[in-house]
This record gives structure tokens, sequence and C-alpha cells, in this order.
């Protein structure tokens, strides 16, 4: 079989020992004699493979009891409708959100952010395009405002926030799209904590939202019934038909996870490859990230050639030496390489040794 490490920013990487496990079930689960796929979602086998996820996603993540746990659909972009809709609801209308803008996702919450309710950006990295996480103390937070906003990793911009931001009473919402499950985060510092599953957790389809007790039920009459997060929490995520086969592949990550230590051993691996990337960006003219270091992303590591007209040979001579997905995304260009928790050490350690030949080569 041909062996790749594979950089994609999203749907990206999953453990290989997953992907063999599903593909050893997929005939036959556990001598059901059913695929996953073929399974009724009220079933006794697949009740029994969404609590086994739910559980095992409340440990990792240390989940309090006064949490909800809800397996959507949708994807991060349309929680940027359902978050509001859920949400806005606690105040007298027109209420006012506040968002943080550190880049290309946050910029799209706030734009859907308008059709529900006045929005303030309370703070904004705009002033050096993107680059860093503005400190706490600069905010211009709205007193009573429905929910404070933050992408805790911009995905395209590799900016990660380094703190929790403190917003006294005010709900805290986190789009963790691409960095959940990476790094050990207080789940009770925040109200509503969302994800789309394709970067750190499973395949595309399903979205994690983990939200306090006291954010359901306050639903505009337009949220559909079924992003309504009480209606989600009262069925236990069967409103609808969940995606079945995305959430048994989630709970193979998160056995796998659990099997390997839980996030601080996932953050501890993270830590490792992510110095190593960064470390070898600023030992040469050659590559360059612009990202303050304090915000580095753990997950994202986008980097530009110093001289572009090179960007097409890189990747066709990385590609060949079975490190693919790595073209940066179209609004930055250059580079990105998309180091979740699924890439090994040794993926990283082969791209730093590519790039240092390529430099030999070409600089
Ligand atoms: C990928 C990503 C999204 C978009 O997710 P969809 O599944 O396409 O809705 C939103 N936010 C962040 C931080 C992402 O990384």
């Amino acid at each position: 079989m041909k062996r790749v490490f594979n950089f994609s920013p999203g749907p990206a990487a999953l453990p290989k020992e997953v992907i063999q496990q599903a593909a050893d079930e997929m005939t036959n689960w556990r001598d059901s004699g059913l695929s996953v796929m073929e399974m009724s979602h009220r079933g006794k086998e697949f009740t029994e493979i969404l609590e086994t996820t739910k559980n095992d996603l409340r440990a990792l993540l240390a989940v309090p009891d006064n949490y909800k746990i809800l397996l959507m659909q949708g994807g991060a972009i349309a929680e940027n409708a359902i978050v509001p809709m859920n949400l806005v609801g606690k105040k007298s209308q027109p209420a006012t959100i506040d968002f943080v803008n550190t880049g290309h996702w946050s910029a799209k919450t706030i734009h859907e952010a308008h059709k529900y309710a006045k929005v303030n950006v309370a703070a904004s990295s705009e002033d050096k395009n993107f680059t860093y996480v503005p400190a706490r103390d600069t905010w211009k937070l709205t007193p009573d405002a429905a929910y404070v906003h933050i992408c805790t990793n911009e995905t395209i911009g590799g900016v990660e926030f380094d703190y929790t931001p403190d917003v006294g009473n005010v709900p805290l919402v986190a789009d963790m799209s691409s960095n959940i499950l990476s790094r050990e985060i207080d789940i009770s510092k925040y109200a509503v904590v969302y994800a789309g599953a394709q970067k750190n957790i499973g395949p595309a389809g399903l979205t994690i939202v983990i939200a306090r007790e006291d954010m359901l039920g306050h639903a505009l009459p337009i949220c559909p019934s079924a992003f309504d997060w009480k209606e989600v929490a009262d069925h236990d995520s069967m409103f609808n038909t969940p995606p079945t086969y995305p959430i048994y592949i989630a709970g193979l990550v998160f056995a796998n996870l659990r099997r390997l230590g839980g996030v601080a051993a996932m953050e501890k691996i993270n830590i490792e490859k992510s110095t190593l990337m960064y470390n070898y960006l600023d030992s040469t003219d050659f590559y360059k990230n612009s990202v303050s270091i304090a915000n580095r992303s753990r997950m994202n590591v986008p980097f530009v050639l110093h001289d572009a007209s090179l960007d097409a040979k890189f990747l066709a001579e990385a590609a060949q030496n079975d490190l693919v997905q790595l073209k940066g995304h179209s609004s930055v260009g250059g580079m990105r390489a998309s180091i979740y928790n699924a890439m090994p050490l040794e993926g990283v350690q082969k791209l730093v040794a590519f790039m240092k030949d390529f430099e030999k080569k070409y600089g």
C-alpha cells in the first residue's frame, strides 16, 4: 500500500489505525452482520456506538456534567447561523454579539451574524494582516452582549489563541474546528464550543456542539427545530437522523486517543511537531512564516518560499517524496502544513528534511 504523509487542512488525515479498523469492520460490525452504514440509528447497536462516542469525548475533554454534547450536521459554517439563532433570544431584541476578528474564519462568522443581531467587532488583528491574537485588555466588549465569539485557531492564517479570555458573565463561544482535542482546555471557561469534525475528529458531515445547559431553550422562533440545541439535546442527538457513519469513525478516533494517553499526551506531541517546523522556518530566509511567535498555530503552519516562482516545483517534488496536500489556501498563497493529531512526528521530520534538501538545491 502506498504510504504518504497527508498535510491536508481538511478533510484531513485520520489515524492509520482508525482507517484500518474501519476497513476491517466495514462489512460486518462486531459480528452483527451489518455495516454501521446500514444500521437503524435507533437500534441497540448504533445506540451503543453513539453513547460510547459521547462518553469518550466527555472523558477526553473533561466536559462537566452541566454541559450537553450534541452531535449535529451542517459544519462550523452552519453553526455561524445556528449559534446566534440559539443564543440571541436570551436578550431583548435586537441583541448585540461581540466578536474578535483574527482572520478568515472569524470574518465569515461575523458576516453571517449580521442576519440575526447587531454586531460589535470588539477586537481585530486586521491592522497586521491577521498575524496575531489581540490581547484581552484591548478588547472593547459590550456590557450586555448576548455572547462573545472567538475562533481559537485560524486554520488558514495559522493563528492560535495562546490564552483563554476572561469575559466575565457574558457567555464565551468558540469555534474550535481546527484545534479541538489538540491541547488541554478548560471547558468550564466556555459557554459553547463547536467544531466541524473533518480536521481533528473524523469525516466531514459531523458537527460537535458542547453547550452549557443554560444556553439551551432560547432559540429564536425562526430557528429550524433540527438546529434548536434544546430539541437536539432532548432527543439525545436523534431529533433527526444523525450522521451515523461519521459518528462511528469519530468514536474510533476518540477511543484511539484515549489509548494513546488522551489530550495531554497529544498536546506534548503537537508541541514537539510544531516546534520542529517553526525552529526550522526561523533558521532560514528561504522560507518564512509571518505569525507572531506567541500565536503560531500548532495545527496549521503556513509558510511562503522567498521566491514564489519555486512554488510549483516545491509541491511537485514534495509529492514525489510522498508529502502531499501542502498547497496554501488561495487567499494567502504559499504553502501550509496542517499537522493535526493524526500527523505522526515522523511525517513532520520527513517534511523538514525535504525542505532542507529543497533549500540546498534551489537556495
Ligand atoms: C474548516 C473550518 C470551518 C468550516 O467548516 P465547514 O465544515 O466547511 O462548515 C470553520 N471554522 C474553522 C475554524 C475551520 O477550520
